[in-house]
């Protein structure tokens, strides 16, 4: 099969066999391991077992191809030269650390084992070499917790219950030392608490999992190789694999690396840091360390991290010492790399490293996660720096961290009075509001069912993601600003306090929760800063942001708008959220809703229309809603200002309007003068047994054309109005649910009728469009012939949705999710417009549609406008514009320069 293939690639000593560019094929990981190696930085040397070897191990049942051992065994040896060390020698070992590494980065899915070749041979060695037989005890014990954990339990398929797991007992091991002593930190423990805690760790993991902990270094290391291999197959993987929609046939690598210890003495360190502020964007080298640590306990939260410099400090650790102040000539050093790495990669970099008895190691650099307003300004600030292109800065922001710049913020003069409950670090911006909930099941459970919670822990970890998710926002007790819940919840753009000291002990029995001296129960409402650190007693009012003030998304907008080809329109009803949409980028309505204006105190006029005898009853009462309809399109063009404005005809069946329930029956008749029978009659009469499918949209307007009359008058008077006020209109009035060229004509017929009868009152002529929904599959199918008369189109794309595929937009929300979970679809189609079929109707439709009229215009309106998904898929496919709800106009506008640039990209690699 690939006999002679390279399954292993040597990375040490200022060369490596990979490069950055080779992701696929050795992990985000060990490529830019690589990449750090041939820039001359200090990297402990090893070798990368490529994502083909995963593959090929998957592909002959968990066996690796022939020759793979010894290619790994030969990468071995010449990382025992460079170090002139061995593996497994009891004269002097050497060590390694064996790291998973996909594609992608994903936080704390896959395995790592670190110390492997600790054995009771070389150990003796190692402290007489260190002279530090804590130490050695210490790294001991964390290898054969890692190790049983990760290779004797996961990957051997025990997959026990949340907490029940191996980890738990030797954990309890700790615990009893640490309470008999009354000791706090791990720091505590001496050298013969951990040698003790060692042989009863053997003990433990013989009694629970029936087998030895491997003594031999080779065994140790392949079975840590193996059960990287088999993590990529893991639940918690593949589940994280299924929410963030990335393949199961990526594979994963597997980087075996020599050993350096951050924890041998107070010359040593460990760290995470980024090479910009990834909350706010600051060019400024921003982290966290360690003194006398190994690179997890910054991570997991056990200590408290210390700030690498002094703009990197939070209130937690203001008064703790910085690596600038205590390691100055390391700092200068690290920063050195930090400043290189940065304009290297052209990104902003999250970087590992740690320092052996005074020597500094870089363990690992990737492009570091960011919350939306970071992204913006790094992207902005990079181009102004001249690292990268206009179009690179649009391509890197993501449609949803502009969206985060329109997230809600808690109202800050409420803030002022409210009871705080305490304060930790701002991991993720914005404001959130919910009921407490203490586990990631709770939180899931009740976040499907749209309640809003806030999810309470002390910590996170991968097995609490499907909680996070549902979640309004997070808050953690223990942590810093790289903390795995901070780092979720910046990837997600997700309100987030890690590292609140005020909360106390977390009672699961008892469902409460300690803030101070307070008690609070689950379900109790708490309100949260995410900006700011801060968490509030009750349930406090939000508001939205608005990006107006911020320089660099007004920046950023300039060169999408110019990128992109689609145009961007909104959905509005009214003159005020014209208004708003026109302040965030909108270039027109695409749709305006009239049914709506059909309520309140209107509703009446309405009832009496619906309760009309005849055509001169409902023309009566018409007339009364006439001059309201004129004053609320006058209202729209008036804010619109020229820009094209669509306005649907009434679309909703006419029982909508009507009571179903006696009382509010009874209050109809007597306002209306008719007696509760005929209005509990009519009421009976409207109703129908799928009101979806039923008497409405163009089809009302055929029954009644004196519907559509008043409307287009009320329509055209207003254009009339607009002119003698020298206001500019372009209407486009847009007939719902056609099916048959036949119907649009009649409806188009009346409105044309109108026109004249109003241009010869007003002795005036202006211009005007009648156009169709297209929401109905058979008016894709015949699309050609519509086109004849229908001056544009709009894909009406829930109703499109609805009809493909048979789904009754309100009752599929009891199956979709099944369906979405299960794969049998890939998104809610209610989302995201299913390109494979939805979209091919679409499609068809565009090109029926101009095989008849060239230019007519089509755009979309359904919900689907303002997904980013979907806007790249109505480019494609040659739409003029999208049109969705004025906060999601800047989302549309980016995402539709992005397809340009996608666009272009998908070319250039055609061309290669
Ligand atoms: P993750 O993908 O979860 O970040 P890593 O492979 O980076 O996993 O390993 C987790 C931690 O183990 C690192 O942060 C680092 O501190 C430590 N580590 C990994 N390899 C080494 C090594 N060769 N020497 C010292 N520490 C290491
Ligand atoms: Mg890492
Ligand atoms: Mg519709």
């Amino acid at each position: 099969m690939k006999a002679g293939h390279k399954y292993v690639y040597f990375f040490g000593g200022g060369k490596a066999d990979g490069t950055a560019k080779m992701k696929n094929l050795l992990g985000g990981k060990g490529a830019n391991i690589a990449e750090m190696v041939n820039l001359g930085m200090p990297v402990p040397p090893g070798f990368t077992l490529t994502t083909e070897a995963c593959n090929e191990f998957y592909a002959r049942k968990r066996k690796y191809p022939p020759g793979l051992k010894k290619e790994a065994e030969a990468k071995l040896t010449r990382v025992e030269r460079l170090m002139k060390q061995r593996f497994g020698d009891p004269k002097d070992p050497l060590l390694f650390s064996v790291r998973s590494g996909a594609r992608a980065s994903m936080p704390g899915m896959m395995e790592t084992v670190l110390n492997v070749g600790l054995t009771t041979k070389t150990i003796p060695t190692l402290i007489k070499k260190t002279g530090n037989p804590r130490f050695v005890s210490d790294a001991y014990r964390r290898l054969i917790a890692m190790y049983s954990d990760v290779v004797m339990e996961k990957a051997a398929g025990i997959e026990p219950e949340e907490g029940k797991g191996i980890r738990g007992p030797l954990e309890g091991l700790i615990g009893k030392v640490k309470g008999k002593q009354g000791d706090d930190a791990d720091l505590d423990l001496t050298a013969d608490d951990w040698k003790s805690l060692c042989t009863q760790f053997k003990k433990t993991v013989k009694k629970v999992l029936g087998k030895p902990f491997p003594d031999d270094p080779m065994a140790q290391m392949w079975g840590a190789i193996d059960a990287v291999f088999l993590s990529w197959f893991g639940k918690r993987a593949v589940s994280y694999r299924r929410i963030e929609g990335l393949p199961d046939d990526w594979g994963t690598a597997v980087n075996v690396q020599t050993m350096v210890f951050g924890n041998m003495g107070d010359d040593c360190a460990t760290g995470v840091a980024f090479t910009r502020n990834p909350a706010t964007g600051d060019n400024n080298f921003y982290g966290e360390w360690l003194i006398n640590a190994q690179g997890e306990d910054v991570v997991a939260g056990i200590r408290t991290p210390f700030a690498i410099n002094n703009v990197s400090k939070v209130a937690t650790n203001k008064h703790l010492p910085t690596l600038q102040g205590s390691m100055p000539k390391l700092y200068k050093q690290l920063d050195g790399i930090r400043r290189k790495l940065d304009k290297h990669y052209r990104d902003m970099q999250d970087i590992e490293f740690t320092i052996q008895h005074g020597v500094l190691y870089m363990l690992q650099t990737r492009v570091g996660k960011r919350n939306g307003p970071a992204a913006i300004k790094m992207a902005v600030d990079m181009v102004k720096e001249r690292l990268i292109t206009k179009e690179v800065a649009v391509s890197r922001v993501r449609p949803e961290q502009v969206d985060e710049l329109l997230h809600p913020m808690l109202d800050i003069k409420a803030e002022k009075t409210a009871k705080k409950l305490g304060t930790g670090l701002p991991a993720g911006p914005g404001g959130g509001v919910g009921q407490i909930v203490l586990t990631a099941d709770r939180a899931e459970q009740l976040g499907n069912l749209g309640e809003k919670v806030i999810l309470v822990r002390e910590e996170t970890s991968p097995e609490d993601v499907h909680g996070m998710k549902p979640s309004q926002a997070i808050l953690t007790s223990k942590g810093g600003m790289t903390s795995h819940a901070a780092l979720v919840a910046r990837g997600w753009g997700k309100c987030c306090i890690v590292g609140c000291g005020d909360i106390g002990h977390i009672d699961f029995k008892k469902k409460t929760v300690k803030f101070g001296n307070k008690t609070l129960k689950e379900g109790d409402w708490i309100s949260m800063n995410g900006t700011k650190g801060v968490i509030y007693e009750g349930r406090l009012p939000m508001v939205a942001t608005g990006p107006e003030k911020n320089p660099s998304y007004k920046k950023l907008m300039t060169w999408a708008d110019q990128i992109r080809r689609l145009k961007v329109r909104t959905n509005a009803d009214t003159p005020e959220d014209s208004k708003v949409a026109i302040s965030l980028g909108a270039e027109g309505i695409g749709l305006t809703r009239t049914e709506h204006m059909f309520f309140g105190e209107r509703i009446w006029a309405m009832r009496e229309m619906i309760m009309a005898e005849d055509k001169k009853g409902r023309e009566k009462a018409l007339a009364k809603l006439l001059p309201m309809q004129r004053k609320d399109f006058f209202g729209i063009f008036k804010a619109m200002n020229g820009r094209p404005v669509t306005i649907r005809l009434l679309d909703p069946p006419l029982h909508e309007f009507i009571p179903h329930e006696k009382a509010t029956q009874k209050e109809m008749a007597k306002r209306l003068g008719v007696s509760v029978k005929a209005v509990a009659a009519k009421a009976d009469f409207l109703s129908e047994f799928n009101p979806m499918l039923g008497h409405r949209g163009c089809r009302l307007g055929i029954t009644y054309p004196e519907i559509t009359a008043m409307q287009a008058r009320a329509i055209f008077q207003a254009v009339v109005k607009c002119r003698k006020q020298r206001i500019k209109v372009s209407p486009e009035i847009m007939v719902p649910l056609v099916g048959t060229s036949e119907e649009f004509n009649n409806q188009k017929a009346v409105i044309d009728a109108v026109a004249v009868e109003v241009m010869t009152k007003s002795k005036m002529k202006f211009p005007y469009m009648v156009g169709t929904m297209i929401e109905i599959p058979r008016a894709v199918l015949v699309a050609d012939e519509i086109a004849k008369t229908a001056e544009f189109f709009s894909f009406g794309t829930n109703d499109l949705t609805q009809m493909a595929f048979g789904y009754s937009r309100d009752d599929a929300g009891v199956f979709l999710p099944e369906y979405v979970g299960n794969k049998i679809l890939a998104d809610d189609p209610f989302q995201a417009i299913d390109q494979g079929g939805v979209g091919q109707l679409m499609k068809m439709g565009v090109e029926r549609g101009r095989a008849t009229r060239k230019k007519l215009k089509i755009g979309i309106c359904g919900e689907h406008g303002g997904e980013p998904g979907s806007v790249g898929f109505c480019h494609e496919i040659g739409l003029d514009y999208v049109s969705c709800s004025p906060f999601r106009v800047p989302i549309a506008r980016l995402a539709a320069a992005r397809a340009v640039l996608a666009e272009k990209d998908r070319k250039r690699k055609k061309k290669k």
